[in-house]
């Protein structure tokens, strides 16, 4: 199924304003609304405006659209976190409430169906990998779907059984009787496991489990200007479930280590840097390290120790936003150890001249 564009579905030009955007989402989602059109694709379809509208309508998650498409949008944000910051609110104060509807998107989320293990990852990265986006691959071992059965146990050309115990429903009734009363309680299919099916002749190749452990090579987006233990949650990449079951989701945990040079703050770089007394006392241009390579820095004569000048635009991008932070430099005047009995001479006659 090939996802529309998010301005095509809501019939926009690429540049609209949020204005255009609010207008074009307020008269679709009253021709579409489950409340209104019975007609059977217009759930579907009242889905599809709602999520564009949810990306379009909030800055950062436009950006990130724009920049990568659905799959960037999937990738950083779960189908909850996309419609969670966006305000249905005003569209749909005469109906009868949007969490209804809301809550048939997620399948009203307490009682959904087992879902494969989550899985975490650690990513180490330094601060010079998060000047700009960047993708990493990675490899992540994890149990996927058996390809040889389909996840279904079986060997190929036979399939499981529908368990006769429970016939199928992988729960049976235990009938207790206690004095008068009698106690009805339900337990998992003891026969079949709870999984309401037997499996006759095991899939060699996952020894009738339906999963099998592999590692996988994944690609990630890393946002720039990202904090030390960010998370990034890729749905569907963690572990298989069992048969027929959602997988897991994957947590790509970003380490940054620290830098030999720099300090950071939210977006601003602090360094240290060394200049030698008569450098000081005279002015001097410095060659200053960023994170961007060197730039030149015009210190001035008479420079007292501790002066912090700032070089603009070296910081990190902010993260989710525009611009970059900036870079301040820390000045640490460097008083020579030791001086030559000439040098000795010339500072007593500079002493004398004071
Ligand atoms: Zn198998
Ligand atoms: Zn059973």
């Amino acid at each position: 199924m090939a996802a529309k564009d998010y301005y095509e579905v809501l019939g926009v030009q690429k540049g609209a304003t949020k204005d255009q955007i609010k207008d074009a989402y307020r008269k679709l989602a009253l021709q579409f609304h489950p409340d209104r059109n019975k007609a059977p694709e217009a759930e579907a379809r009242f889905k599809e405006i709602s999520e564009a509208y949810a990306v379009l309508s909030d800055d950062e998650k436009r950006r990130q659209y724009d920049a990568y498409g659905r799959e960037g949008v999937y990738q950083r944000y779960s189908q909850e976190d996309i419609f969670r910051g966006a305000d249905f609110g005003e569209f749909f104060r005469g109906f009868g409430g949007f969490d209804d509807i809301f809550s048939q998107f997620f399948g009203g989320g307490a009682r959904g169906p087992r879902r494969g293990e989550d899985l975490s990852y650690h990513l180490q990265m330094n601060l010079e990998d998060i000047v700009q986006d960047s993708t990493r691959e990675i490899e992540i071992p994890r149990s996927e779907v058996c390809a040889t059965c389909n996840g279904s146990g079986a060997k190929p050309g036979t399939s499981p059984q529908r368990c006769g115990t429970c016939g199928g429903t992988g729960q049976v009734q235990k009938v207790q009787s206690a004095g008068f009363a009698r106690l009805v309680r339900v337990t998992a299919c003891g026969k079949c496991g709870g999984r309401g099916y037997l499996i006759d002749s095991p899939c060699r190749d996952c020894r009738g489990r339906g999963t099998v452990q592999k590692t996988r090579k994944i690609s990630i987006m890393i946002p720039a200007g990202v904090e030390d233990g960010h998370t990034l949650r890729l749905r569907g990449e963690g572990n298989a479930g069992e048969a027929g079951v959602p997988p897991g989701d994957l947590y790509v945990v970003v380490n940054l280590a620290p830098h030999r040079l720099f300090a950071r703050q939210d977006s601003d770089v602090y360094l240290e840097m060394k200049v030698g007394v008569v450098q000081a006392m005279l002015g001097a241009e410095l060659a200053v390290p960023t994170l961007y390579g060197e730039v030149k820095l015009s210190v001035p004569h008479g420079t007292q120790p501790g002066t912090v000048f700032k070089v603009k635009g070296k910081g990190l991008p902010n993260y989710g936003g525009w611009g970059k932070g900036d870079q301040y430099v820390k000045v640490d005047v460097e008083i020579p150890k030791s001086l030559s009995d000439q040098q000795k001479e010339l500072m007593k006659r500079f002493g004398e001249q004071r």
